[in-house]
């Protein structure tokens, strides 16, 4: 049978009602499943804040020790009853942290944290988590063995911070390894580089883990645990009645999630996609005990009446524009520009073009790099080079974008009635998303008359 990869956040692990909860998700479970698990929540930013500080500060140390001991000491004590148990799991949770604390001492006495060290450093609130849970449901008859990414050979390309899983050295391992009919705890977030280094996935890595793991044993699904409702038709602290969408293409999903919806990790589906293996998504706040997901994200193509799906934003780009007569039909411009960033390790969104304008969109923190970078090139032909902040990017998804007349016109038509100023429009660079640009004080009004118009 067709193990099931299920992956609980940092979101799920915020309280203590929150691991009565995770009990509860995996009795309801088959016996033969792979559990990913994040960090408590807020533990990786304290890590984050522990490693700029220990460089000057050896104090800080004994405070995280302290307090990681503390958070997960206290699970441990509410949820494991027999005394035996508690004191097997007091020691080994106190092992784990007194390796971390070696670390960061290692941090302090250098002065600096090299990237090997951060990365190892920030595995550990994921590596304290799995042992936690791990210990937890062994204690109360839910059987499971916790093995780590190195065990299981969850090999990556090596990059520290923002690594990727290597599939062709991973799946063989894995598949390997994760075989049995046990219940396995795997803790997400990072993978060992072919040197056996610890690399971390990027921020929010560990719905990459499970997606990973899931691709590399061919499960029947990855069951991501949030809290909240799925994908939504927009952000419920913007309009009044978001709906939850129960069905997307993984390109809907991926595109929702490029253009700012922060709900998954954005590489999220890249492992399932080919492989056609389900991505599910469930809220564990409402948990009633059925486990109906709320948003499934398959290949599935459903292609609703009018089209959108959701309606997301993004104040995390900017725009580098390059004006100047001609610009668009003089040869080279262009690849020049683009050259120039690719060297400087700026990765361009995208790019609208007309005869006297380039518009280059960029991740805003890119943006005064990329401003000089093009300025110093003193491009004969470009007459002005200017940035533009304090934007945001809208974007509207849903299949059949393309196919079906009159989607357009209805976006903006609505956003007109609403005398919002678009900037910059492009449609049709994909089937599925047309997105726009606006000054960022129009935003709320803008995906509340999209959401209004389509959603009612
Ligand atoms: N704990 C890591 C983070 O906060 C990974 C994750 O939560 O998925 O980024
Ligand atoms: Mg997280």
């Amino acid at each position: 049978m067709k193990k099931i990869v299920i992956k609980f956040g940092g979101s799920n692990l915020r309280t203590k009602e929150d691991v009565a909860r995770i009990i509860k998700v995996i009795s309801g479970c088959q016996t033969a499943v792979v559990i990913v698990i994040s960090a408590l929540y807020g533990v990786t930013d304290a890590l984050l804040k522990t490693i700029r500080q220990a460089p000057g500060d050896r104090e800080v140390i004994r405070r995280i020790k302290r307090s990681l001991m503390a958070a997960h000491l206290r699970i441990a004590t509410l949820y494991i009853d027999k005394p035996e148990h508690k004191k097997t799991v007091v020691k080994k949770i106190k092992d784990r942290v007194n390796t971390l604390e070696k670390y960061l001492l290692g941090i302090h006495y250098l002065g600096e944290a090299p990237d090997f060290v951060r990365d190892l450093v920030l595995s550990y609130g994921e590596r304290l988590s799995s042992l936690l849970l791990t210990s937890i449901l062994n204690s109360r008859g839910l059987t499971c063995e916790e093995v780590l990414p190195e065990q299981l050979g969850l090999v990556t390309n090596g990059e520290y911070g923002n690594a990727e899983v290597d599939f062709a050295a991973a799946e063989k391992n894995l598949k390997e390894y994760l075989s049995g009919p046990k219940r396995y705890i795997v803790p997400g977030f990072y993978g060992i580089s072919p040197n056996c280094r610890v690399t971390l996935l990027g921020r929010g890595g560990s719905d990459y883990s499970a997606a990973a793991i899931g691709r590399c044993i061919g499960a029947a699904s990855v069951d991501l645990w949030k809290d909240v409702d799925g994908f939504m038709s927009a952000d419920p602290g913007i309009v009044k009645n978001p709906v939850s969408i129960n069905s997307l293409t993984y390109r809907e999903a991926a595109e929702l999630s490029y253009f700012g919806a922060q709900i998954l990790h954005p590489r999220t589906f890249e492992p399932l996609m080919d492989k056609k293996i389900p991505l599910r998504l469930f809220n564990i706040k409402n948990f009633s005990g059925k486990g109906e997901p709320l948003t499934i994200i398959n290949n599935k193509l459903v292609i609703k009446e009018d089209v959108v799906k959701s309606v997301t934003f993004s104040d995390d780009f900017g725009i580098l524009k390059l004006t100047g007569p001609g610009v668009g039909i003089k040869p080279g411009i262009m690849a020049k520009v683009t050259t120039r960033l690719h060297e400087g390790n700026i990765n361009i969104k995208s790019i609208i073009t007309a005869q006297t304008s380039i518009n280059i969109l960029l991740a805003r923190e890119d943006l005064p790099k990329s401003y000089r970078l093009v300025k110093e090139m003193g491009l004969p032909t470009v007459e002005q080079v200017s940035d533009l902040d304090h934007i945001s990017l809208i974007a509207v998804v849903g299949e059949g974008m393309l196919d079906r007349p009159g989607i357009a016109a209805r976006v903006f038509g609505a956003v007109s009635r609403h005398k919002v100023n678009i900037l910059i429009i492009s449609a049709g660079a994909s089937s599925v998303a047309t997105y726009f640009i606006i000054e960022r004080k129009d935003r709320e009004k803008t995906i509340r008359s999209i959401h209004e118009e389509f959603f009612g």
